[in-house]
């Protein structure tokens, strides 16, 4: 690997993950000209199936809850699951040159991919390049107007898309979701490096399914293992912002459309640090 000594300012021929790396520089772009957006939130996690978009969800509606305009761009292209969660149809349409996003049962504005496709189990069968594309168009030609809490739903992972959106859309933080099983904790520790590489001020991390609750007598079961919130925080020294568990009410939520009828607090810690930024 080179030594940062030896930089020839050519990353092209370069493996180093430096943080002066060129093609790792940030290019924000503006949201259009009559959106107002006050604070960005990426959602991320290192793999798939662990609940960030769940997690999205609960921010989002929390947020509202609080009286903030809220707003959730779903840029998970390739497994789009926010207008599930919210029972939100319908199409998206055009104003002049921008989309008009959907909004939800109660006021939440949302641009996702699936209301664009011919039917919900329609593949999005697109090279990486295109999906990055179709995510820069949500951040761009999408007419958000005024909104206090933008949250993004990322793709898992460190590839193109999150890339693409670390780069180019100005984020106060992000919030890692992980579950507590060996392979998703170590593949956490690739997404915070990729942060880190960025300057992406990570808020903190939410372990998702974390135990369940014997409905008869309250105790915590660890299924998935021990927690590894206190391994992630000593490890990385970033902030557990809650563990959330497994929770047959949450899933049914999802499953029926309604996660706005939620009766919990799971993310109320993240969302008192996102309220003070
Ligand atoms: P991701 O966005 O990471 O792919 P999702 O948020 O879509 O994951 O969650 C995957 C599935 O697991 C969904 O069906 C969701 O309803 C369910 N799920 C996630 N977290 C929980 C939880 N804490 N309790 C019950 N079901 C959950």
């Amino acid at each position: 690997m080179t030594d940062v000594n030896d930089c020839t300012h050519d990353c092209s021929t370069c493996s180093a993950n430096c943080s002066s790396r060129e093609n790792n520089k940030p290019q924000f772009q503006p949201a259009n000209e009559f959106s107002h957006i006050k604070h960005v939130i990426g959602v991320v996690s290192g793999k798939g199936g662990v609940g960030k978009s769940i997690v999205t969800s609960m921010l989002a509606v929390t947020m509202q809850r609080r009286d903030y305009k809220c707003a959730i761009m779903d840029a998970d292209i390739t497994g789009p699951s926010i207008p599930k969660a919210f029972g939100t149809t319908g199409t998206i349409y055009a104003s002049g040159d921008n989309m008009v996003p959907l909004k939800t049962k109660t006021g939440i504005k949302m641009i996702s991919v699936n209301p664009l496709l011919s039917s919900d189990d329609s593949p999005v069968v697109w090279r990486g390049p295109v999906i990055a594309g179709t995510v820069s168009q949500f951040w761009t030609g999408v007419l958000w107007e005024d909104v206090d809490y933008m949250f993004i739903d990322c793709p898992p992972g460190t590839g193109d898309v999150p890339l693409t959106i670390f780069q180019s859309i100005k984020l106060d933080g992000i919030i890692i979701v992980t579950t507590p099983q060996d392979l998703v904790s170590m593949i956490v520790g690739k997404a915070i490096n990729m942060a880190n590489m960025m300057n992406i001020p990570i808020l903190g991390f939410v372990e998702n399914m974390s135990y369940i609750k014997c409905p008869d007598c309250g105790k915590e079961i660890e299924i998935f293992g021990k927690s590894k919130a206190d391994q992630i925080v000593s490890e990385y020294g970033i902030k557990l912002l809650g563990r959330i568990p497994v929770d047959p009410k949450l899933s049914a939520l999802v499953d029926n459309g309604i996660i706005e009828l939620m009766e919990n607090d799971y993310v109320d810690n993240a969302a008192d640090i996102i309220e003070k930024l």
